[in-house]
């Protein structure tokens, strides 16, 4: 049997190619495959979401992390527009508000963590506690080293209340994340997307990429492993996260519930007039 895309994509310790296309082997077979993924992935955000109605308690969290011009919201718009919306829970993490800042880092994560029935997707996420903040040195070091077990404790209790979590690090190469900033700055309609900073931050990429292999390697648990999507190619992107839900949603068994106290006999007899 061909190896799963989760077992080729999860975290093992070294970096891939961001050029790469593990489990594919080119955009016309990926556009091929895409085209069946997406109905799958329909029919099982719509069981999700049946079973969440009824009482069930399963949801599922995927987390997008990359650093500029990975492609995380493009990830969002492919993968949201396969499914229907009205299940999704979609959360965009920037820079933390007042208000956010006086509480705990976590806690802007639990408002928005998915609930029963829900496919959740996070467009940055807790890791950015671990990340930027880090890079910063927003907060001294034992309290961002303290986060990678504190993240863990609050996935492992996501994932005993019914969750599921797929987390994806988007595998820029530097010199597409170049590109992709030139083009920007070239288009005037993707100008809205430039920060002032993101030439700044560009120049601390080896800072972020030790900060990124720090959180894969404490935070790839059994519960909730980390996945390393090479994110070079847009098309392999799409198809390697879409491909990733699907094959873990598979694994949820869904099955299409009736609710509880609903007597379907009864009920017939009582529409057909029968009794
Ligand atoms: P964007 O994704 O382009 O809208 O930018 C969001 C910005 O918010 C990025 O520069 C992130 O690094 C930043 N950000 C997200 N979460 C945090 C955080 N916890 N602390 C500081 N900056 C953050
Ligand atoms: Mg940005």
């Amino acid at each position: 049997m061909a190896k799963s895309v989760r077992d080729q994509l999860r975290w093992d310790g070294t970096l891939s190619d961001p050029h790469d296309t593990p489990g594919v082997k080119g955009k016309a077979q990926a556009r091929k495959e895409l085209a069946a993924i997406g109905p799958q992935l329909a029919d099982l955000q719509e069981r999700l979401f049946a079973n969440g109605k009824v009482g069930g308690d399963q949801r599922v969290l995927l987390v997008l992390q990359g650093t500029d011009a990975s492609g995380k919201d493009g990830t969002v718009k492919h993968v949201v527009g396969l499914v229907n919306p009205a299940g999704c829970r979609i959360t965009s993490f920037g820079r933390p508000s007042r208000e956010e800042l006086a509480h705990d880092f976590l806690w802007r994560i639990t408002n928005a963590a998915p609930s029963a029935g829900q496919l959740g997707v996070f467009n940055r996420s807790q890791y950015e506690d671990v990340l930027v903040v880090r890079v910063h040195n927003d907060v001294p070091r034992p309290v961002w080293r303290r986060r990678y077990g504190r993240i863990n404790t609050w996935e492992r209790r996501f994932v005993d209340q019914g969750g599921t979590i797929v987390k994806v690090f988007l595998h820029l190469s530097r010199e597409e994340q170049q590109r992709r900033l030139l083009a920007r700055m070239e288009d005037p309609t993707k100008h809205w997307k430039i920060g002032p900073d993101d030439v700044a931050e560009r120049q601390l990429w080896d800072d972020y990429q030790e900060a990124y292999l720090d959180a894969l390697n404490a935070c790839s648990t059994d519960v909730a492993p980390w996945y390393v999507v090479p994110a070079d190619r847009k098309w392999y992107r799409n198809w390697a996260v879409s491909k990733l839900l699907l094959e873990t949603m598979t694994d949820l068994k869904l099955g299409w519930p009736t609710p509880p106290g609903v007597d379907l006999a009864a009920m017939k007899q009582q529409l057909l007039g029968v009794s």
